[in-house]
């Protein structure tokens, strides 16, 4: 089916096409317009018209907004889930879970959008600072352009469009290549929960080839992107004076000391290394295991992923299926087999069976092999002896990404040190570094990107802070 892009509150047929495939069948599933640049100067220019409107309505009625396209977002819950499991290759099951956040993201957003407010400041504590009221106001900055990966199609649009509308900005959303049709219904709800026309504007097309013209166009004053850190330093490099928030990737790890019940710790562990084939930014990639736990964590590791099933996303029972793109499994495979030349054993999968790169468990892989020391961003864990904590500290922290970690212990200095020394921006105790929920502060140091999402959080992001002094 050929698809439209969505500018000033219209559908708008582009000028060239490219057809869209599933990843796990390879079959064409939509056609679907590339916006060039006249088409991107025009859902900028829709965008800054939109503005003067959004910055006048009242936050009661924007929260109403984001509550209506939660609201629908949840009637639709199912046509949603399918549309992300056809265009992203993501299990049924998991793409679910996806749209509940995302509904709940919304919600967040709403909510957010009551309590945007700044502060009275005494400036008679300043000699020379008497007889004045001082406050802080938080404003929009303006035209917001969202540039999105294709792992979360939905959620990870709605902790751009969420907080940049709750705080009265208006949007540009450059979804990636592979999930458009996500952010196609995103527009159709937000039209339906009546949104003005240019608040939210959806272009699609090869962001090497239109990226450029949102990112240098002097009318969008924030960008914010979540991708690859190759793209987002990119983009930060000529992004000029532009506000710019960068969630970017990671080879996040988790430390399990000993005494812990393994009976809890492994099945999360299986579960945040292969949910949706690894390919989740805070994916379990690293895990490192005190030497006295360390066979019989391995062994029950290896007897939970063989649990896990192969097949069509589509099928209520499948577990994991293709990666998102064939040369993605192929790259995949390479750094396997860089590390199995460099040492490394593979205790279950590493070949590829028809589409499908099955889950893969590694062990004594050495930190220089991509496997440990680079984003894998596929269904492959590693999970190698340590001797203490310490020494699991300091392999996590020798990364050049720190966006979560996670440490299973019982012993609470433990904790606390290890809550210390992580350098990451977040760290869990007993529990993986896969945890999210939508209103926690999130984001990374280092490599894996600047800046906070989370909706109160991104809301700081994307306003400016202005100073009031009134001399009496
Ligand atoms: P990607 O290749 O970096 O693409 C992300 C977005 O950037 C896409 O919309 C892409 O468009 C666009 N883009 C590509 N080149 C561009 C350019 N030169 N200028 C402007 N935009 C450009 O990332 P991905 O493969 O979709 O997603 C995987 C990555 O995202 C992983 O590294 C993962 O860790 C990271 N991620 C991070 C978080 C987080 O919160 N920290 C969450 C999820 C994912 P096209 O699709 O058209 O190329």
């Amino acid at each position: 089916m050929k698809r439209k892009l969505f500018i000033g509150g219209e559908w708008v047929e582009g000028r060239e096409y490219s057809q869209l495939s599933a990843p796990h069948s390879g079959e064409v599933i939509a056609e679907i317009p590339q916006a060039d640049q006249a088409d991107i100067d025009r859902a900028i220019s829709a965008a800054q018209e939109a503005h003067t409107t959004m910055r006048n309505t009242p936050a009661h009625q924007r929260a109403t907004l984001l509550a209506s396209i939660s609201n629908l977002i949840a009637e639709r819950s199912e046509e949603a889930a399918r549309l992300i499991a056809l265009e992203a290759g993501k299990p049924i099951r998991t793409a679910r879970g996806e749209v509940a956040r995302t509904v709940q993201t919304y919600r967040f957003a709403a909510e957010e959008a009551k309590r945007i407010q700044g502060e009275t400041l005494p400036l008679d504590a300043a000699p020379g600072g008497e007889g004045r009221v001082a406050y802080t106001v938080r404003e929009p900055l303006g035209v917001v352009a969202a540039i999105t990966p294709f792992n979360f199609p939905m959620n990870l649009v709605a902790h751009k469009v969420g907080p940049a509308l709750a705080a009265g900005n208006t949007v540009v959303l450059k979804p990636a290549s592979q999930t458009p049709l996500s952010a196609y219904l995103l527009a159709e709800i937000a039209q339906e929960a009546g949104l003005p026309a240019g608040a939210l504007n959806v272009v699609t097309g090869s962001g090497r080839v239109i990226g450029d013209a949102l990112v240098t166009d002097p009318r969008i004053k924030a960008i914010t992107f979540t991708g690859s850190p190759q793209v987002g330093i990119g983009i930060r490099n000529r992004a000029g004076l532009k506000r710019v928030t960068l969630e970017l990737g990671s080879n996040s790890a988790v430390i399990v000391d000993r005494d812990v019940d393994l009976g809890e710790v492994v099945p999360r562990c299986v579960f945040g290394a292969f949910s949706y084939s690894g390919q989740v930014c805070i994916s379990v990639q690293r895990i490192y295991v005190a030497a006295a736990m360390f066979e019989s964590f391995v062994d029950a590791f290896l007897t939970e992923t063989r649990k896990l099933r192969g097949g069509d996303p589509l099928a209520e029972e499948t577990d994991y299926a293709a990666m998102i793109h064939p040369g993605e499994t192929e790259r995949t495979v390479e750094w396997i087999r860089e590390a199995e030349q460099k040492g490394a054993r593979i205790l279950c999968g590493g070949s590829v069976e028809g589409r499908v790169l099955p889950p893969t468990v590694l062990t004594n892989v050495p930190a220089d092999a991509r496997i440990s020391c680079q984003e894998v961003f596929g269904p492959v864990v590693m999970i190698n002896k340590v001797e203490s904590v310490e020494e699991g500290i300091r392999h996590v922290n020798n990364s050049n990404y720190g966006l979560q970690a996670g440490v299973y212990t019982n012993d609470v200095r433990t904790a606390l040190d290890a809550a210390e020394q992580l350098h990451v921006g977040g760290v869990m105790i007993n529990d993986i570094p896969t945890f999210r929920v939508d209103h926690m502060p999130y984001g990374g140091v280092k490599e894996s990107g600047f800046g906070r999402e989370g909706i109160k959080y991104a809301i700081e992001e994307l306003t400016e802070l202005k100073l009031v002094v009134f001399k009496r």
